[in-house]
């Protein structure tokens, strides 16, 4: 027995149940902090819509970064088939897994897990997400990613996969130099945001009302019709950001509809059914 299956044993326990008597299948979004987290409600929606609850429930859990591998060693033997993983785990996620999907390991980092005896397998379905969201396929275009954290890595692997040409450009240099010698991709100084037909913001500016304008290098009359702009950031309404681009007549995609097909990808992947995006896209936003 090796000591990760021996572990795994060691933390049996039994399954929750239904009030029916039957194991719920469970799954869960792991964070920290995680109460802020969209997934449960737009997760436990869909289980609805496909007649799954009942059978199934999805819940968040608030990890610590010391807490979080015991936490998901634990999690097969109380009856969970699978696991989102947010900030700021998506590394942890990808060093404790057996096994790694090719996406997960050259992005480097995972946001899915499932869970299938003591193994334990990683995705990222963050990067597949990002393209579903973008309204056409992204090949031969010139994509300007802002950005170089997590969120960054996944995009500009995703754009590259997908043939496009991708310029990085983040406030902190260094790390826009490393995410494209490591990924791909030009890291830009100045870029002239007119030039490129896509544009991503994957950096956290917007989140806590930073004003993009002066955070990054873009102007709000700086945009035009037929650019597409994506902004990573979740809200309810429009962010600054993407009400500028609209007001120019860009097409615009925002965090919210990434979330949501992320989350669809992970669904589709521990139940084997396609996840219904209206239902999550309501739940999202609510
Ligand atoms: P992260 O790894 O912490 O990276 C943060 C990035 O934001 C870095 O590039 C950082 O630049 C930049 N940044 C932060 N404050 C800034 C400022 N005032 N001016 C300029 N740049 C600034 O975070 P992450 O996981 O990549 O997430 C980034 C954003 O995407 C967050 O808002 C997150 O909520 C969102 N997100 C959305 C989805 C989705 O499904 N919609 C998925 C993942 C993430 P430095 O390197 O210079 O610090």
């Amino acid at each position: 027995m090796t000591k990760r299956a021996k572990r795994l044993a060691a933390n049996r326990r039994t399954p929750a149940k239904n009030e029916r008597g039957a194991d719920v299948r469970r799954l869960a979004v792991l964070g920290h902090p995680v109460g802020h987290s969209r997934s449960p409600a737009m997760q436990n929606a869909a289980l609805v819509e496909l007649g799954l609850a009942g059978e199934w429930s999805y819940e968040a859990i608030d990890a610590t970064p010391e807490g979080f591998a015991p936490r998901v060693e634990a999690m097969p033997a109380e009856g969970f088939l699978g696991a989102n993983v947010t900030v700021p785990h998506k590394g942890a996620a990808l060093a404790l897994a057996d096994t790694l999907s090719e996406t997960a390991r050259e992005i480097g980092a995972a946001n899915t897990l499932s869970f299938a005896d003591v193994e334990i397998h990683a995705d990222n379905t963050d990067a597949p997400g990002f393209l579903a969201a973008l309204p056409a396929s992204p090949a031969g275009s010139r994509a300007l990613v802002l950005g170089a954290g997590g969120a960054a890595r996944a995009v500009v692997w995703a754009l590259l996969g997908e043939g496009a040409e991708v310029a990085v450009w983040n406030r902190t240099e260094l790390r826009s130099r490393n995410l494209c010698a490591d990924l791909g991709g030009e890291p830009v100084s100045d870029p002239d945001p007119w030039t490129y037909g896509l544009i991503v913001n994957s950096t956290a500016v917007g989140l806590r009302g930073e004003d993009p304008f002066t955070e990054l290098p873009l102007r709000e009359d700086g945009f035009a019709a037929g650019q597409t702009v994506v902004d990573m950031v979740y809200a309810d309404e429009p962010t600054q950001l993407l009400a500028a681009a609209a007001a120019a007549g860009a097409t615009t995609v925002d965090g919210i509809e990434v979330l949501v097909r992320q989350g669809a990808l992970s669904l589709a992947i521990w139940t084997g059914r396609e996840a219904p995006l209206d239902t999550m896209r309501a739940a999202a936003r609510t």
